[in-house]
């Protein structure tokens, strides 16, 4: 893989490499066909040749591009415009997707996020066709949708632990694809992020949550026995990447093993999506000496 000029498609014109990556993040971590997920390591910083330290120095620096890029789309969205940027977190129990929403998406004004995660569904929800509480809760033009496990539980835990028939789930893969390429012909920029974690690293994140009184409230016996079923799980996610990594929605693995990369990655990869909308601030029709006229004939 090569660097890419600054006038390469995908991340806007005038954008350049930022400092400590040798490789835009959607090129270093985009899971092309043939990846093998079994191979990855999952220590590993793809595309990012800095320490600990550098990268923490580069998400805080890449944070404040962040933030302004998600106020702009937030703009946008106030003054009638269309896109809008759907962030998809997948992965096992521990793999941090609660630490992607709280240290990247911490770093942009809330009011232009909308989270949602997914659990069991309810019975209503159940009732219903899985994609419909996806559906619901699309986001909005101008904010930055993020889903904390999705409509992908539909073919990974439910395929995992036979929840419904295999007839039932394998047409599903098909149509996760269609309906992402509906929800990207109709504005949202659809970036997928598979958080890998690795057997052993699982293994001392539980521990951890169990021998630290403050982390019990985050452990839950049942990530026990999706653990025993790790080489099922990683095959559901392996046919995900497989079946449903396309260029209207593609997806991004990223290794997780280390923290501050996983952040840092997800940080890069939200930045060089929404500089992909390239958008600017909106053109507002104001007459601006009028105001200024009508706010000094204010002054007391
Ligand atoms: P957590 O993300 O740790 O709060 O756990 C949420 C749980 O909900 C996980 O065990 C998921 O496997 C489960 N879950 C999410 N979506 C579905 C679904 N469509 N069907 C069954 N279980 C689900
Ligand atoms: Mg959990």
């Amino acid at each position: 893989m090569t660097p890419r000029g600054d006038d390469s498609a995908g991340t806007g014109a005038g954008t350049t490499t930022p400092p400590g990556w040798s490789v835009p993040a959607h090129e270093a971590l985009r899971a092309g066909p043939g990846f093998d997920l079994a191979g990855m390591d999952r220590r590993g910083t793809p595309g990012f040749d800095g320490d600990k330290a550098q990268g923490r120095t580069a998400m805080a620096a890449r944070g404040e591009t962040l933030s302004e890029l998600q106020e702009k789309l937030y703009a946008h969205g106030r003054t009638g415009g269309d896109r809008s940027v759907l962030l998809v977190l997948q992965g096992m129990d521990t793999a941090g997707k609660g630490g992607v929403v709280r240290h990247v998406l911490g770093m942009v004004d809330p009011q232009g996020v909308s989270l949602r995660a997914f659990g069991p569904p309810t019975p209503q929800e159940a009732a219903q066709h899985y994609l419909e509480r996806i559906r619901a809760a699309l986001p909005a033009p101008g904010r930055i949708g993020v889903f904390d496990r999705s409509h992908y539980e539909d073919v990974l835990v439910v395929r995992v632990e036979n929840l419904v028939p295999r007839s039932e789930w394998k047409g599903r893969y098909d149509e996760i694809v269609a309906f992402e390429e509906e929800v990207a012909a109709r504005g949202t920029v659809v970036v997928k992020v598979m958080l890998t974690v690795s057997y052993e690293e699982q293994a001392a994140r539980l521990r951890e949550r169990l021998e630290r009184p403050e982390k019990h409230w985050k452990y839950n016996p049942g990530d026990i026995d999706a653990r025993l079923r790790w080489d099922d799980y990683q095959e559901a996610y392996q046919a995900v990447l497989d079946r449903t990594s396309t260029d209207e929605a593609p997806w991004y693995v990223v290794p997780a093993d280390r923290k501050w990369f996983a952040r840092l990655a997800v940080t890069e990869l939200l930045v060089e999506a929404l500089e992909g909308l390239g958008l600017d601030w909106p053109e507002v029709h104001l007459d601006v000496e009028t105001e200024l006229a009508r706010l000094d004939a204010t002054a007391r």
